[in-house]
């Protein structure tokens, strides 16, 4: 919360300067703002904000190692440096992920990981996010984020303006603060449509990425681990379909099993 409040406070006071300062354009340079403060915490936000919260280690040599580095060796991915991190100090979910831009890349997995699965699943599930990385999918979903943004920006530089928002809810005339508020309850049910939209991409990616698993010959390894850490994170395994469709950011367990082996 207070990371929240000094980060969000700081966002949001450069927004009101810029509002006073140039009303016409604020949409687009607010925007700009956004853009620029996304990528500078995707630089900084493994060696800066995750230490805050967890201990990240890189993860010492070994037999998981060399399966790690073999593999990444033998699809063309250069390693810039993995870690492990405390992640059982919060929660038994356990998790892999990518971080950083360009020399600040690195390979981030759980402890909890590690101690539920074995070298091959664990191998399986980084081939999983090199495929991401393949497909280029943190550059495609960021940019989409980037156009849901812009198009947030505009709609609430066009609400800022108008004196008859401010009017709906008591006050006498358009103001930043009551506008923006009036926004933030309208601009809700668009948030689930982009949402729904950001979604669909996001579970069509987690398919390639699948993909890129199976034709390197470690789906059946990535079918166990996906069992195991599904079963750890008690996931539903029979969501409603209108529910995965509004909702997931994956397929579900079954429909990647699925594609696994079909
Ligand atoms: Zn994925």
């Amino acid at each position: 919360m207070a990371l929240g409040i000094i980060i969000g406070g700081v966002l949001i006071s450069v927004m009101i300067l810029v509002y006073s300062a140039m009303p016409d354009y604020f949409w687009l340079l607010a925007w700009g703002i956004v853009v620029f403060f996304s990528v500078i915490m995707a630089f900084f936000y493994s060696t800066l904000i995750v230490p805050l919260f967890n201990k990240q280690k890189p993860l010492p040599d070994g037999e998981l190692k060399s399966a790690i580095e073999s593999f990444s060796q033998r699809v063309g991915f250069k390693v810039n440096g993995i870690y492990v991190m405390d992640g059982s100090k919060r929660s038994t979910k356990a998790n892999a992920y990518f971080t950083g831009l360009g020399k600040k890349k690195r390979i981030v997995l759980y402890d909890t990981l590690l101690e539920q699965l074995t070298i091959e699943e664990t191998v399986a599930v980084l081939a999983h996010e090199i495929g991401h990385y393949k497909h280029r999918h943190i550059f495609i979903q960021s940019s989409l984020s980037m156009l849901a943004n812009l198009l947030v920006f505009y709609l609430l530089g066009v609400c800022l303006q108008y004196d008859f928002i401010a009017q709906a809810v008591g006050c006498s005339s358009a103001s930043f603060h009551i506008n923006f508020m009036v926004f933030m309850m309208m601009y809700s049910p668009l948030n689930i449509l982009t949402g729904m939209l950001e979604n669909a991409v996001s579970r069509r990616c987690e398919r390639q990425a699948d993909a890129f698993v199976r034709q390197n010959n470690l789906g059946p390894q990535l079918i166990s681990a996906l069992k195991k850490i599904s079963a750890q994170a008690l996931d539903n395994l029979t969501p409603h379909p209108l529910f995965v469709f509004v909702n997931y950011t994956h397929p579900t367990l079954y429909q990647r099993v699925k594609a696994l082996t079909d």
